[in-house]
């Protein structure tokens, strides 16, 4: 039937199959369309999270996987909650996403225009009017879901008198609020959106990409299916919220007659221990509650990268949850397990010490300097190693020394070795405390035949440890994070408490005496690195040559830290 058909996906792509790819494949397959044009609509009042991300991978991926394309585009109706800023970001983090629009760029006020001569239109076909009522008396006419609306006097003004007024809406005559012209659709319609609708409302504000223009603006409704339809969009996929919307938008383009896009509705992402409102990440935002959109602990995208969050494991993520009709909450564990994923194969393999302990090998030669070759990731010899100094002091976590046995723990504490990764099997002799009981240096010997780290003779050391040396390791700074809400469920709170009662007091730790290898220094912001035994970690946009500042993206699994119930590290 077409000259030139869209490619269907490649079997065995990796790419499990939904309902909604199934449709797309069925419209071309059927002759319906011919290619596939999606968008990705955002409102610019505010910065995307990984919600938007879904959407984003399944318009964007969608489009790609079909050799169609993807409209970028700005539902900007509302000026007085939209922003250059929030636009600028919504492109950055689309584009960090590793997607493209092209030239497709577009902006529903850029048909504010052509809007405007279809309300008139609707207003000569007698199925628009201008309506004088005040928001509470449309509110109270509107009925219930069991109770139909009652219409207002205005809603039989005679077409001339309807665009006489219109005009002068526009023409800036009356103060904000004073009418707003509405659709003559239905007041007893059992679909509450089919009651006579708002299409526009007099709003005296400039606005950040159509300037001073106009002193109406078309409300969501109105514009979102049209621009669809300008556009040719050919599968419009939205989240479930607009399936009672549907109908509305329909009777729009059949009123005017234009063109059909195929609306399709899927379930939002919603996430465990996190929020996905706009309204309420700028809440957190804008009282301080976080540092800024891009605070490692939100869930927005360029929270998400600032935390160390790839492109990749966000997009994995993204195919992994799939499409589905019916809403439901992903652990937000799957996204993590998605990007230790990525980063085990990826991320160079580094030592740091967050709590930094002194260990002196009494034995070892004060003043000599060893270097060993310590592989940059165990589990792929082609990342080949790098050298690290080694010497008489060194650096070790405060975790991995105790003053005495523990049951099941097995590094060092008096009497008993282990070994310092790629260089010597050490045996603990004592530690020095300080008035509050706490180890503040440890003292070992090494075991010179020990070089390289393996026992000659074959005896058996339990515990692995990471080291620095003292004289070469750079101080820097880590912050540790955890899950910006206490329980999975932020507005599962009892009755007149308020989700911001259990936002996580403990969500943000910041280490400032860590050590880190030299080779560290210098890393630009966004490098990942998993720090041995510690977890993955990102050079934070704060960092400096003097001062690195490095986020922790998520922990290593630990089956110790598991047994002694603690949170983390070991
Ligand atoms: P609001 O409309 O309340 O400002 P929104 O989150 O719907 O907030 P939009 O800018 O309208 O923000 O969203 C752009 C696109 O992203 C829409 O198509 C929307 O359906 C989709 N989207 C938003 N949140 C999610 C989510 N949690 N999961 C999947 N898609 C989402
Ligand atoms: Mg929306």
């Amino acid at each position: 039937m077409s000259e030139r058909q869209s490619t269907p996906p490649a079997e065995g792509a990796g790419e499990r199959s939904h309902f909604i790819r199934d449709l797309i494949a069925a419209d071309l397959a059927g002759g319906k369309h011919r290619t596939v044009i999606t968008r990705f609509p955002p409102e610019p009042n505010g910065y995307l999270h990984i919600g938007h991300a879904k959407s984003i991978c399944l318009n964007f991926g969608l489009a790609e996987e079909f050799g169609g394309r993807c409209h970028l585009r700005f539902d900007d109706t509302n000026p007085l909650k939209e922003e250059q800023e929030y636009i600028d970001a919504i492109k950055r983090d689309v584009r960090w996403l590793g997607f493209d629009w092209g030239e497709h760029e577009y902006y529903a006020s850029d048909y504010f225009e052509q809007l405007y001569r279809w309300a008139e239109e609707l207003i000569q076909k007698g199925l628009a009017y201008v309506c004088d009522c005040t928001p509470e008396e449309v509110r109270a006419r509107r009925g219930t879901l069991t109770e139909p609306g009652s219409p207002c006097l205005h809603r039989n003004r005679p077409v001339e008198e309807n665009l006489d007024l219109f005009r002068r809406m526009r023409a800036g005559e009356f103060p904000n609020g004073a009418r707003v012209l509405r659709a003559r659709i239905d007041m007893a319609h059992g679909n509450l959106n089919m009651r006579d609708p708002v299409m526009y409302r007099i709003l005296h504000a400039p606005h950040p990409h159509a300037g001073s223009a106009w002193c109406i603006y078309p409300t969501y409704d109105w514009a979102h299916g049209q621009s669809d339809s300008i556009e040719g969009i050919t599968h419009s996929i939205c989240t479930l919220e607009f399936e009672a919307h549907r109908p509305l938008y329909d009777w729009f383009l059949d009123a005017l007659g234009i063109y059909h896009p195929r609306q399709i509705e899927f379930a939002r992402l919603n996430l465990t221990y996190t929020v996905m409102s706009k309204r309420r990440l700028l809440e957190l935002v804008q009282e301080g509650m976080v540092r800024g959109w891009d605070d490692p602990r939100m869930p927005t995208i360029s929270g998400l990268r600032r935390r160390g969050f790839t492109p990749e494991a966000i997009r994995a993520f993204a195919e992994r949850i799939g499409v589905a009709k019916r809403d439901s909450v992903v652990d937000i564990q799957l996204l993590e397990h998605c990007l230790r994923e990525d980063l085990n194969v990826r991320a160079p393999r580094r030592f740091a010490v967050l709590r930094p302990v002194k260990l002196i090998l009494d034995n070892y030669p004060p003043g000599q300097v060893e270097h060993f070759e310590v592989p940059n990731n165990p589990e792929n010899p082609a990342a080949g190693s790098r050298r690290l100094a080694f010497s008489r002091e060194l650096w070790i976590e405060a975790e991995d020394v105790r003053a005495s046995p523990l049951p099941k723990y097995w590094r060092l504490f008096p009497g008993n070795e282990v070994r310092l990764r790629s260089a010597y099997l050490v045996t603990c002799t004592g530690v020095v405390k300080d008035a509050s009981g706490a180890v503040v240096e440890v003292h070992a010997t090494f075991d010179p035949a020990s070089r390289g780290g393996s026992a000659p003779d074959g005896r058996r050391v339990k515990s692995t440890i990471h080291w620095l040396s003292a004289a070469d390791a750079v101080p820097a700074e880590v912050r540790l994070y955890d899950h910006l809400f206490t329980q999975p469920d932020p507005d599962d709170v009892p009755e007149g408490q308020s989700w911001r009662a259990v936002l996580n007091p403990n969500s943000e730790e910041v280490l400032t005496g860590c050590r880190v290898e030299p080779g560290l220094v210098g890393s630009p912001t966004g490098a990942f690195f998993q720090f041995e035994r510690l977890g993955y970690f990102v050079v934070d946009p704060d960092s400096t040559p003097a001062r690195p500042v490095f986020n922790r993206s998520v922990t290593l699994k630990d089956a110790w830290a598991k047994v002694a119930g603690r949170g983390e590290s070991g």
